[in-house]
């Protein structure tokens, strides 16, 4: 068996020891002579793990107790509408569009009423964050909309945006869990794991109570609702067991490593790493502002599309995979998530090195 490092944006690099674990309770998840796969939602052995997962992501994330933690499907992208669906009262949502995903659910939030797109740094391909201190937040707005982390282009908000008294709602799922925040700052919290928590096939819906009501749009299906789920403790209908499962391992592995302080720490250095290695280097470089560098996703670019392809191949022979950038960006993108080493990314920066010493001009 080898191991390559994964630089994958998603699905994405888990914790090796994680894999081993369920590995070992494939057949027979601790004497229940059953796989957590072929298991009843409704059994006492996997109430435990729901329970214990969100326990451990409450610690983790120190969730106050006015906010539920749900376990949902649909990915990413079913909030998009989930929000608007649940949280338009007045049919009017804010939104900063930093990239694909967020202008995505800007879009979805268009089928439901009025959505305003009050920043924007789609004049410079999203390399950059906007200015959000003063934005013109419209009086009658339900929430304010950001993608906090953008995978794409490889930028975070390192400060929220003033909302002006509005709930702020945040998608997290490429910086989920990768250093604290303060949840109460937050109306609603969400993100698919496959970035940076699990396997696909979980989003994970952290909201404050007082926003799960029965007052959403007409026709909301009931699988739409927050309440429904929220009411069912995330038990409403199946949910995605196995994926609950392999995150509630890596909630145990992350407070294991010393918790989400610990892993900030941890990602600084990684992506210091990569960023001062591109600072200084003559053949690559990083594609966005460095006030708004993401920890998690690092694009860069040598300038050469033949290049870049060349770096790739060579990279993966090299056992470095999934560097390819996003097909609207190009280049390369190196997603440095909780679970990938730091050796992987010395091997990476080691790489760069020797090639730019091979190619460089
Ligand atoms: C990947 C991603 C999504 C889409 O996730 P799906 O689970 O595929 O719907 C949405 N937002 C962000 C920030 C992402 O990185």
């Amino acid at each position: 068996m080898s191991r390559v490092y994964n630089f994958s944006a998603g699905p994405a690099v888990l914790p090796e020891d994680v894999l081993k674990e369920a590995a070992a309770e494939m057949l027979d998840y601790q004497g229940t002579g059953m796989s957590v796969m072929e298991m009843s939602h409704r059994s006492k052995a996997f109430q435990s793990i729901i329970d214990e997962a969100e326990k451990d992501l409450r610690e983790l994330m120190e969730i106050p107790d006015n906010y539920k933690v749900l376990f949902l499907q649909g990915g990413a992208s079913q909030q998009f509408a989930m929000i608007p669906m649940n949280l338009f009262k007045n049919k009017v949502g804010d939104y900063i569009i930093t990239g694909q995903w967020a202008k995505k659910a800007w879009q979805e939030a268009k089928l439901y009423g009025k959505a305003n797109a009050v920043a924007s740094s789609a004049d410079k391909t999203f390399s950059y964050i906007p200015d959000c201190s003063d934005l013109p937040i419209d009086e009658d707005a339900d929430y304010v909309y950001i993608c906090q982390n953008n995978t794409i282009y490889g930028t975070v908000y390192h400060e929220l945006p003033n909302t002006k008294g509005k709930t702020l709602v945040a998608d997290v799922s490429s910086c989920f869990l990768s250093e604290p925040i303060d949840v109460s700052k937050y109306g609603v919290v969400y993100g698919g794991v496959q970035k940076n928590v699990g396997p696909a096939g979980v989003v994970i819906v952290i909201i404050r109570e007082d926003l799960i009501t029965e007052d959403v749009l007409p026709g909301t299906p009931t699988m739409l609702r927050y309440k429904t789920h929220a009411d069912a403790g995330s038990l409403y209908n199946t949910p995605p067991c196995y994926g609950i499962y392999i995150c509630g391992k890596v909630f145990k592995w992350l407070k294991a490593k010393g918790g989400l302080t610990a892993m900030k720490e941890q990602n600084e250095k990684k992506a210091k790493l990569l960023y001062d290695f591109l600072d200084q280097s003559k053949l690559f470089k990083g594609t966005v502002e460095k006030k708004d560098r993401s920890l998690m996703n690092v694009p860069f670019v040598t300038g050469d599309e033949e290049l870049d392809a060349l770096f790739v191949k060579e990279a993966k022979a090299a056992g470095l995979e999934n560097l390819k950038g996003h097909r609207t960006v190009g280049g390369m993108r190196a997603s440095i998530y909780n679970a990938m080493p730091i050796e992987g990314v010395e091997k990476l920066v080691a790489f760069m090195k020797d090639f730019e010493e091979e190619h460089g001009k």
